[in-house]
């Protein structure tokens, strides 16, 4: 039984590293969730074949009894919650859904530990060492990524921070390790087992407590790579090789995810996670010169007369649920004889690959969406740059002006299109706070007004036009 067990986790686990390479293309991405799913429920039935201490099935001992129930309503409670809010979550909401689904696997991985520790025999040697390691970086996942929920969903406020906080961090962090050192010397003496998961714990919603704003996604992919680590621990302590292999393969994934989105935003990782910015609008002088307004007949007109048009989707256009307006409005640009393609930030919207799941959705093919090194260049050399509700990824400032917050941001380059449209409802600042010098250009018109209803007037009127 053993083997046909291993066999099965093992089959489960190439499943999950498949569907992880599909997602990295939007053609395979579904494909990808589906396999990834698949290996998910194979794992999950899997664990009711694990053989009992005396012969048998584990779950199915008659002493059992009340686990097999248990295991039963959280599968039947957590997939039905889980399937209700995939269905209704809103594309701007994703990030707190996948903080509060992230932290429910460190909150996993932690109660793992915290079983173990209860045992009539407890793990010891190298065994407590990694659940030990599994429940502080499990507590502080789940903690960290609940608290990044509630700043996400505006449950609480944005960034709380105190005096030598990063100080007091770092001795916190190191008295809950000692806490948990003791644990794997001593034993898991009961006051000992509670102090040290309350201090982790603590420790999590402490480290996670002062980041807002722009940085929240990263915390939250950062989060995710301790929740992979987190459990792949605990899945060496249960022998568990689907655990562990999922645990690295998300750990993994989590780290690099980190990495390129704070690469992105020009953010060092340790900026981000000691020197945060707030999020909050800062009041910075705006740049010189006055923004022009344009009507839709101007922006219709600009493109329906364009040899070239570069699309630049960002935020708004996912608010205001645009996509499938401006994929209408990009087939009628093309009837024309217009070349119209779209650059896509690596960190516009709100989570990575936000843009591209938008326009997936919406049809837009793959060949015309374009990376941020791929299109730059072109941008010199086109007609329009029709910017939808983005801001940050199009400030020049972050090329020119060391004091801004975004400095040093690789940004697309629309300010260098021989004329740029922006639409926007107004004067609202991007996600960082600050104004967007792009606005005031000499080469820049503002259309105002959000981004489905005013591409909508587009529509129309190039239908006119044409
Ligand atoms: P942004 O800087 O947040 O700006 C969005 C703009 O959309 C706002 O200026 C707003 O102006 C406008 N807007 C809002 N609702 C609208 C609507 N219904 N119709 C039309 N316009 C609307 O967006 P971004 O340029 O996409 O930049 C993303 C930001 O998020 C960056 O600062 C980035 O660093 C940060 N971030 C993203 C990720 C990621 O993974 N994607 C990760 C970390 C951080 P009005 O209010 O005037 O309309």
């Amino acid at each position: 039984m053993t083997w046909v067990l291993n066999g099965v986790y093992l089959v489960a686990a190439v499943l999950f590293i498949l569907g992880l390479k599909a997602m990295s293309s939007p053609k395979t991405a579904a494909a990808g969730i589906k396999w990834a799913g698949v290996g998910m429920v194979l794992a999950t039935l899997a664990t009711f074949f694990i053989p009992g201490e005396n012969g048998g099935l584990a779950y199915f001992a008659p002493d059992k009894t009340i686990n097999l129930v248990l295991a039963v309503v959280a599968i039947v409670v957590g997939g039905g919650v889980a399937a209700w809010l995939g269905k209704v979550v809103k594309m701007t909401d994703m990030p707190q859904m996948v903080a509060i689904y992230n932290g429910m696997g460190g909150g996993a991985a932690a109660l793992i530990a915290a079983v173990e520790f209860t045992r009539p025999v407890p793990p010891t040697g190298l065994h407590a060492v990694l659940a030990m390691l599994g429940a502080f970086i499990g507590s502080v996942a789940f903690s960290g990524s609940v608290l990044a929920w509630a700043k996400l969903q505006g449950v609480m406020g944005k960034a709380v921070r105190w005096p030598v906080q990063n100080l007091g961090n770092v001795i916190h962090s190191l008295v809950t390790l000692g806490l948990g050192i003791a644990i794997v010397v001593v034993g898991p003496h009961p006051i000992l087992v509670v102090a040290f998961f309350v201090m982790a714990l603590i420790l999590g919603l402490a480290l996670t407590s002062p980041i807002g704003g722009a940085d929240m996604p990263v915390v939250i992919s950062l989060l995710n790579a301790f929740t992979g680590l987190a459990v792949g621990l605990e899945g060496y302590v249960l022998g568990n090789p689907a655990l562990i292999i999922a645990g690295i393969v998300v750990g993994a994934a989590g780290t690099l995810l980190t990495l390129l989105m704070a690469k992105a935003m020009n953010r060092p990782l340790t900026n981000v996670l000691f020197t945060p910015i707030s999020g909050e609008a800062q009041s910075v002088d705006g740049p010189g010169g006055t923004m022009k307004e344009a009507s839709a007949m101007d922006a219709a007109a600009m493109m329906r007369y364009a040899e070239s048009v570069i699309i630049v989707p960002g935020y708004g256009m996912a608010v205001a649920g645009a996509q499938h307006k401006v994929y209408e409005m990009t087939k009628l640009l093309e009837a024309e004889g217009v070349d119209v393609k779209f650059a896509i930030h690596p960190v516009a919207g709100r989570m990575p690959g936000h843009m591209n799941v938008l326009l997936a959705e919406a049809g837009v093919p793959y060949d015309q969406i374009f990376d941020l090194d791929e299109i730059n260049s072109d941008f010199p050399l086109c007609d329009v740059a029709l910017v939808i509700g983005a801001n940050d990824v199009v400030n020049p400032v972050a090329r020119t002006d060391k004091s801004s917050p975004i400095y040093g941001m690789p940004i697309l380059d629309a300010d260098k299109a021989r004329q740029c449209i922006v639409i926007k409802r107004g004067r609202g600042a991007g996600y960082s706070g600050i104004e967007n010098a792009l606005f005031f250009a000499d080469n820049t018109s503002m259309l105002y007004g959000s981004a489905q209803q005013a591409v909508a007037e587009v529509v129309t009127h190039i239908k006119e036009l044409s």
